[in-house]
Parts: structure tokens; sequence; C-alpha cells
């Protein structure tokens, strides 16, 4: 295959993602060609006046889309670019390069939109009433009656100030509460048109808490990293409980009298108001949220108060990460191990592979923490490419709960044949006559209530995606990815018979059951259905926090990162269901939900138990999670991976083909994969596949797998290349796209 020219090049003259669109064609000159990269900056003319200015280069290519003999060439490469616009842009060139797709879709990736925000008002709920006073109010009021107004009086005890978005979207105060307040004369809500730029520096220290002994050991490790030359990431390894959040603060306090800022990641789902809270009681306005029911403006406005220095600390989803920040000293990624830090979009990009990328960059400090660490993240700490640091007692000694495992075979042979074990009902009984509340939850990541025919098998299908219709209550079938609904069939359209039925063991159905056996029993729902909206998540687990229910039913989602006082039982419905996914992280992502469950009972003064219910209850990654022992379950579940072959022991990059027809997709793949198995001993690199992928269709697109495999992550970049150029020859006469996806977290 003869080598790239490079012979002309599109250039922006202005880095915003409005100007991707409005790139221009140049030619690059003969003694450029070689040097010239994606995301240089270059000297261009300009304009009738041909002026000189600074452009960036955001696509390479042989063939010009204009007239050649029009377009005008490229002066000069700049030096290396720097300033905030130039470190933009190489982070843009360094995700385009690791991760496949364009320079552009990179760009956009780490570009926010720019949009200003029309005449907005920006408003704060501050307190009036003094503490005692305050005090008094909130025992007068009845909690389960006014909740809503309890909330936000405990939270004014916390903070003096809370912005009114954080009281609405998080706290789920309604207007007409805070206006009840305010009558009352216990706020006041102070109106801005801008934010007030706040004060630098002014950090709460009446808000920062004595570290225990082993906190403290934790900080001065990884300070004594931050002054190494190279820091190494840290990995912090602390049980549920143990103080890691606090730890965090402390960290960032440094950094920030440092006159440095600090990025936190933590994962939507957990970011409740409680972590909130803590972080701006301690550190005030500085401190900023992103979340995902910004608008393009809000966010744009964030990023330019983090660039204009009116920022200390950022909060959010992965893309936090991109923070213009004029220096960043420290980047924190909490639970570490969510599946939510990787893109599904193009770039399919890694949150702690990119932090780690930015943090080498500015000298930063990158610190992970979980009580159940990715294996990636704890064998990188195993080969000493990380710090590990380890946090293994509960703050102020609070106990760990007590984990029964239930065998489900023995309560069948027992003619037990509900949802519910002779254990889990009779703690539950106990837990309805204490007043004390109850979550259970099903793991079904990737299974779904499917109809079947019990005398051919036959299992009801969409006609679009492949994958198995869920019956609901109305009795109609669902596609979960599409959103095709059809009738539920009275007879079984592949051999007749009338056998053909639901196969539920959905969260309706245990809620059902449920309510036969305890028919006072308050209880809520939150599953996929009753969650349509970020409101509806956090309005179900407000309700359950303020006690409306006994009993909150639901997916694994409930699991994830709450905190309720008054919850001492937590039961697994069916725990080894998920590890029949189809996915070679199915064995640590089953560990990794009942562990984060057993570790999440009982977090009050009252101690929990939990009950894992299970066919299954020899295998490793019940046994581990139910004995609060990750070493033992990294040890087993390590060597399973080296057996295999599986990352984080190599590295494996998908290589997704899409087409519109049933076979192009395939033959594409064929072809790729016979050029790299015969470009690449397989010594150094194995192709496996292709095959159709585990969604054969979806939305009438065909998918076909093939991965790459290597111990060397550049061997497979330069695979990623060579299928790119591969794309590139290919260009017009195929309708077959190709995606590429590195250390894959779920499967395809
Ligand atoms: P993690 O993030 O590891 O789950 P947290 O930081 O949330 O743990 O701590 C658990 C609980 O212990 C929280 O309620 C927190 O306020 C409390 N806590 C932790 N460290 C301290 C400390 N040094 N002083 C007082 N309270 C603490
Ligand atoms: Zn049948
Ligand atoms: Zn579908």
């Amino acid at each position: 295959m003869k080598t790239a020219e490079k012979k002309f090049a599109r250039v922006i003259v202005n880095i915003s993602a409005e100007q991707l669109d409005r790139s221009f064609e140049y030619k690059i000159p003969e003694p450029l060609r070689d040097l010239m990269e994606e995301g240089m900056e270059v000297t261009i003319p300009f304009g009738k006046a041909n002026t000189e200015r600074k452009g960036y280069v955001v696509a390479i290519t042989d063939t010009a889309e204009y007239d050649e003999s029009l377009l005008k060439e490229i002066l000069r490469i700049n030096e290396k670019a720097v300033g905030l616009e130039g470190k933009t842009l190489q982070l843009a060139a360094w995700m385009r390069r690791t991760y496949g797709g364009t320079m552009i879709t990179a760009m956009r990736t780490v570009l926010p939109v720019k949009k200003k925000i029309k005449e907005s008002v920006f408003r704060t709920i501050c307190r009036v009433a003094d503490v005692a006073a305050l005090k008094a109010q909130i025992a007068k009021l009845n909690p389960v009656r006014y909740a809503a107004r309890t909330r936000l009086y405990e939270a004014l005890l916390e903070a003096e100030s809370i912005p009114e978005q954080m009281v609405k979207d998080k706290l789920q105060v309604s207007a007409a509460v805070l206006k009840t307040a305010e009558k009352d004369g216990i706020i006041r809500i102070e109106t801005t048109r801008q934010y007030r730029a706040p004060q630098a520096g002014k950090q709460s220290e009446k808000n920062r808490a004595q570290l225990s002994e082993m906190q403290q050991s934790v900080v001065e490790e990884i300070r004594r990293e931050m002054r190494e030359e190279t820091p190494k990431p840290a990995l912090i390894h602390g049980i549920t409980g143990s103080g890691k959040t606090e730890v965090y603060m402390e960290l960032i306090a440094g950094v920030i009298a440092e006159g440095k800022q600090a990025i936190v990641l933590i994962p939507e789902i957990a970011l409740t108001f409680q972590t909130l809270m803590r972080f701006y009681a301690r550190f005030g306005e500085r401190v900023s949220v992103l979340h995902s029911k910004l608008s393009d403006g809000e966010r744009y406005d964030q990023y330019e108060r983090a660039k204009n220095g009116e920022l200390d600390i950022i909060i959010g989803p992965r893309s936090a990460l991109f923070t213009p920040f004029p220096q960043v000293g420290i980047i924190i990624i909490d639970e570490e191990h969510e599946t939510s830090y990787k893109s599904e979009k193009v770039p399919k990009y890694h949150a702690r592979e990119v932090a780690e990328y930015i943090a080498a960059r500015e000298h930063a400090q990158l610190v992970l923490g979980s009580a159940t660490p990715s294996l990636e993240a704890y064998y990188r700490a195993q080969c000493g490419q990380y710090r590990l640091c380890s946090l293994q007692a509960r703050y102020g000694g609070a106990q760990l709960p007590e984990v029964h495992i239930v065998d489900m075979r023995e309560e069948l042979k027992s003619g037990n044949r509900s949802f519910f074990s002779g254990k889990l009902k009779a703690l539950i009984t106990e837990r309805m006559v204490r007043g004390e509340q109850t979550m259970l939850f099903i793991n079904r990541r990737g299974i779904a209530g499917f109809v079947s025919c019990r005398s051919c098998g036959f299992v009801v299908k969409c006609p679009h995606c492949d994958v198995s219709l869920t019956q609901h209550r109305d009795g109609k079938l669902r596609c979960h990815y599409c959103g095709h609904v059809e009738e539920s069939p009275k007879l079984c359209p592949k051999c007749g018979s009338k056998y053909i039925a639901g196969f539920r063991a959905g969260t309706e159905r245990i809620e059902e059951e449920l309510q036969k056996m305890y028919p006072s029993a308050r209880v809520i729902r939150m599953d996929a259905d009753t969650t349509k909206s970020r409101e509806d998540y956090e309005r179900i687990l407000s309700a359950f926090a303020d006690g409306e229910a006994d009993i909150l039913v639901g997916t694994q989602m409930i699991v994830k990162g709450h905190d309720f006082p008054n919850v001492t039982l937590v039961g697994a419905i069916a725990a080894d269901m998920s590890l029949h996914a189809c996915d070679y992280h199915a064995t640590e992502r089953t560990f990794q939900l009942l562990a984060q469950a057993a570790g999440r009972a009982g977090r009050g003064q009252k101690r929990g138990e939990v009950v894992i219910q299970t066919y299954m209850p020899e295998h490793y990654s019940i046994v581990h999670a139910a004995a609060h022992d990750y070493e033992a379950f990294y040890r087993e579940e390590i060597g399973f991976r080296e057996l295999a072959d599986y990352p984080p022991v190599c590295h494996m990059l998908a290589v997704q083909f899409y087409s519109g027809h049933e076979k192009a997709g395939m033959e594409r793949a064929v072809q790729v994969a016979e050029r790299l198995r015969s470009m690449v001993a397989p010594e150094k690199m194995q192709v496996i596949g292709p095959a159709e992928a585990l969604i054969g269709k979806l939305k009438d697109i065909y998918r076909t797998g093939l991965y790459l495999r290597s111990a060397d992550t550049e061997q497979l970049i330069r695979a990623k290349d060579l299928v790119e150029a591969m794309q590139e020859e290919q260009r017009g006469n195929s309708d077959v796209m190709v995606q590429f996806d590195m250390d894959p977290t779920g499967a395809f």
C-alpha cells in the first residue's frame, strides 16, 4: 500500500466547536509534507489581502476537494502550540490517534459548544435565620409531611448559601416551598444577573474534618508522590464508608492553597446531594457541578468561569475532564470501576486514560478511588505503575454488614417456588416490625423478561435489533433498543404450541409478589420504566430517604452510591443472573455489584444484613463478595484473565463494522482480517474473528465485530491506522462504516 502523500490540509482559524464545520483547504508545500500532522498550529495567508494568520490543522488529505489551482499554500508550521488552545488541540490529536475517528469528532468531544446564556438570572438561597432558630424550626416540623422543607433546612445548617439550581435539582425542593421559607423569614433569595466572581481561597475551616490516622497517612503518602518528578497515579482502595471523600477534600485543599485547580469525576448516578453538600460546605462557591441537565449555554458558561479563574473545583461526569482550567493540580476519579467512564460515542475514550494523559502533561496528581477497583487499575497497581493506598476500615469503626448466601436450589427442593427464600422473608418481616427499610434488587444488566415457547424453545425477538423483546404489564412486547412494540403471541409462531409465555423475573413481578406477601407494606419500584428522566430518579430516591416507603425494589441502579441510614437489609434476588451476560467482564461486574451492595446496608447506627440469593452459591464472585474480600477475588479473576489472555493482561481493540446490507460489513471485516493477518506476525498481534456482533442488527444496521489482541497498545494503534487507511481507499464505494473501541467495557 502506498503511503499517504499529505498534499492538502483543512485548517481552521479559531479553535471552537462552531469553526469545525468552517475549515479552509490549503496546499501543503512539498518540504512540509513529512512533518505535517493533524493538530498542528500553522501560519496561513488569509482573506483577500492574504494577511498572515494562525491556523490549526484538523485534517490532512491526498486529494483536494476544491479546485487545486485556486488553493493557497500553508506558509509554515509554528513552534509547538502552547496556551489553552494549543493544549486543547494536542489533547484532541492524542485522542484521535489513540481511539480513532476524525480530528473533528475528537475536537467536538473536548470543546464545549459556544452558546451564551440569554439574560440569565442566577439565584442563591441564603439563610437568614440563625442556627438556633433554624434548629427550633426543624424540631417543630413533621418530617414526613414536610419532608422537602426539612431537607432544605437541614442543608442550610451545613452551608449558609446554596445555589438555587442545586436546591431544586438535587434536593427536590419546589418553588412553593422556597416561597414559604422566604415568607417565614428563614431564607432570602438573592438574584444576580451573573455569577458572582467568588473570592479565591475562601475555604471554610469549620467544615474541615479531623482526619483519622489512617486517612492522614494516605494523604501524606499521596502528597509525597506529588512531590516526585513524575508523580504516579494513586489508587485508593477503600471500602465504602472508609472516608475516601474526606481524603479527596484534604488533598484538594492543599492543591488550591498552591493556586491550582481540581477536577473531580463522580458518576452522575452517584452524585448525591449529600456528597455535593460536603464539597460545597467546605469550598463554598468556587465549586461548580456539571451534569447532564445543563444546557449548552450553561455548560459553556461553566467552562468560561473555569478559564477565567473563577472556579477551583469542578465536579461532574467524564466530560468534566475537558474543563479548561489554567493549571489543574489534581484529578480525582471516584468509583473508578464504573463503566460510565467509558464513552460510547466515537472517540470511545476511557476517562482514566485521558486523565492519565492530562495529569502527565500538567504534572498533576491523578487519584483513583474505589471499594472494588477495576481489574485494570488494580493490575497496574500490582505492576508498580500506580501507587496503591488502602483504607481498610470504616470511619469511626462502623461495622460491615453480615452477609447470608442462600442456595435457591435448596429452596426449590423444599417446595418454595417464589422469588423469596425463607431467610429473606423472615428478615423482611423483621424490618417491617421494627420500622426499618429494605432494598431489593435484581441484577439484570443485559438480561430482560423475554417470552419463550416451552415446547420448542422459540424466543420472540425484535425484527430490527436481534434482541429479545420484553413483556410489559399491559401484555405488549417492547424492544428496549428501538422501541418496537407488538402484541404477545397467543400461539407460538414457530411450532403452534400454546405454551408460549413470559419468563418474567422483572422488578414488576417482584413488586407484585411482595405486595401479596405484605399487603400493608409501602413499596416503591425503581427501574428503567419508572425513571424516564433524571427527575424521576431523584424523586424516587428522596421519597425513599424520607421514609415514604418500607421497601425499594429495583434493578442494579438502586445499589450505586446511596446512603440510607434506615436501610438495614439489602437483598439480591437472583445474584447470578448477570454471570450469564455474554462478555468477559461478567464475573467482575457481578462481584462489584454484590460487594457494593454488601457495603451499603447499615451505614447508620444500626448494623445491616445482606441476603444473596443464588443458584451458584460456590461461585468465587459470590463467595468473595459476601466475605468483603476484594484481594481474594482479584487473585482468582486475574488468574482467569491470564489464562484466557484477556485485558488487563493484554490489550484488545474491537473493530466494529456497520452496514445497511447484510453481507457488506462481514465481507469487509473478512478482508481487513486477512490483510492484518498477512501483515503482522501472530506472536505480535492476534486477529480474532470476524463474527456477527452479539447484537447482530440494531435499527436496521448490521453489525460485525473483529477483535485484535496484543500486549502492546502501539501495535494496536498501528493496526487501527491501517484499517483507517483501508477505509479511505474504499471511500465512496461502499456504505461500510468502521468504529474502534480500545479495551471495550461491554459486549458489542
Ligand atoms: P467513602 O467516600 O469512602 O464511602 P466517606 O468519605 O463518605 O466514605 O465517609 C463515610 C462517613 O464517615 C461520612 O459520613 C463522613 O462524613 C464520615 N467521615 C469520614 N471521615 C471522617 C472524619 N475524618 N471525621 C468525621 N467524619 C468522617
Ligand atoms: Zn414453539
Ligand atoms: Zn429493536
